[in-house]
C-alpha cells in the first residue's frame, strides 16, 4: 500500500473538491481491498447517490468522505433526512474515511466504520441552510466519530503506518455479529461495548462495569431494569466471541 495520493491524474483540473474526489477515489480504488473477502473494490459510475464504491462478490455498498489535515471529531456527511431513511431501512452503505495531509498529499488515516455501528445517535442533525445560501433551508448532518466504540472504526492506516492485513480482517469479523442484531438491541450491546472500553482494560470485573449504572439511567431513564440489561449484553457478547467469562463477574475481552 502507498501513501501517496497522485497528483497527476488532477492536472487541468481548477474545482477543489473535484480535485480532491479524484485524488481521494484513485487511491481506494488502487489501495483498498474489501474488509470482508479482500478483493479490490469496484468504483461506482459517478453520482450514483448511495454509495461510491461495491464488492462483486459480497455485495457490500461503500461510500468514501475525505477530510485534510486533522482528523477532527465528526464528518461532514449529506442530507439528514436521507441518512435516517437510510438507517432506518437498513439500506447504508459501510464507510471510508480518508483522512490526508494537504501539504505532502499523503494518506494519514484510512478507516472503515462498518454501516452495523450506525445509530441514529452518531448523527448529528445540522443547522438548516441561511435563507441567502443557494440551497436555503437544507438540512446537511454529522457523523459524530468520537461516539463510536473503537471496535467500529477499522484502520487500515494509522497515523502514516499501514496495518497488517489479516488484523484488518480480524478486525472487521469481531463484531459482524451486529450485523444480525435489531435496533434497539444493538443500541444496548453499542453502549456496553462503550462503557467496557471506557474501563480502558483487558480484563474487568462486573462490578466495575455496574459504575456505569447511573449514566445508564440518564441515557434510558424509563428501563428500570439496566442491571439486568447490562448482563444480558455481556452474555450476548461472550456468545460473540467478543469477550470470556474467566470466573464468576470476571471478563475478558478477546
Ligand atoms: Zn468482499
Amino acid at each position: 500500500m502507498k501513501l501517496a495520493l497522485n497528483r497527476n491524474l488532477t492536472n487541468g483540473y481548477t474545482s477543489n473538491s473535484q480535485i480532491a474526489r479524484i485524488l481521494t477515489e484513485s487511491w481506494v480504488e488502487e489501495n483498498i481491498f474489501c474488509p470482508n473477502c479482500g478483493n479490490p473494490l469496484n468504483n461506482y459510475e459517478n453520482n450514483k447517490p448511495v454509495a461510491d464504491f461495491y464488492c462483486f462478490v459480497c455485495k457490500e455498498d461503500f461510500e468514501l468522505k475525505s477530510k485534510q489535515n486533522a482528523m477532527g471529531k465528526k464528518i461532514v456527511d449529506g442530507a439528514y433526512a436521507t441518512m435516517i431513511e437510510r438507517l432506518q431501512s437498513n439500506k447504508n452503505p459501510h464507510f471510508f474515511f480518508l483522512n490526508y495531509e494537504l501539504k505532502t498529499l499523503q494518506v494519514s488515516n484510512f478507516i472503515i466504520i462498518p454501516k452495523h455501528f450506525f445509530t441514529s445517535e452518531i448523527i448529528e442533525k445540522r443547522k438548516p441552510l441561511s435563507d441567502t445560501a443557494k440551497r436555503a433551508g437544507w438540512i446537511g448532518c454529522n457523523i459524530l466519530i468520537n461516539n463510536l466504540p473503537s471496535s467500529g472504526k477499522i484502520f487500515y492506516v494509522k497515523n502514516k503506518e499501514v496495518e497488517n492485513k489479516d488484523k484488518i480482517f480480524e478486525n472487521w469479523a469481531k463484531t459482524l455479529f451486529l450485523k444480525e442484531a435489531k435496533s434497539e438491541q444493538k443500541g444496548w450491546l453499542l453502549d456496553i461495548m462503550l462503557c467496557i472500553e471506557k474501563l480502558n482494560k483487558k480484563n474487568f470485573t462486573r462490578q466495575e462495569l455496574l459504575s456505569f449504572i447511573p449514566y445508564l439511567e440518564t441515557k434510558y431513564p424509563n428501563n428500570h431494569h439496566i442491571e439486568f440489561k447490562i448482563s444480558q449484553q455481556l452474555q450476548v457478547l461472550r456468545d460473540k466471541n467478543f469477550l470470556k467469562f474467566t470466573a464468576r463477574g470476571n471478563y475478558e475481552l478477546n
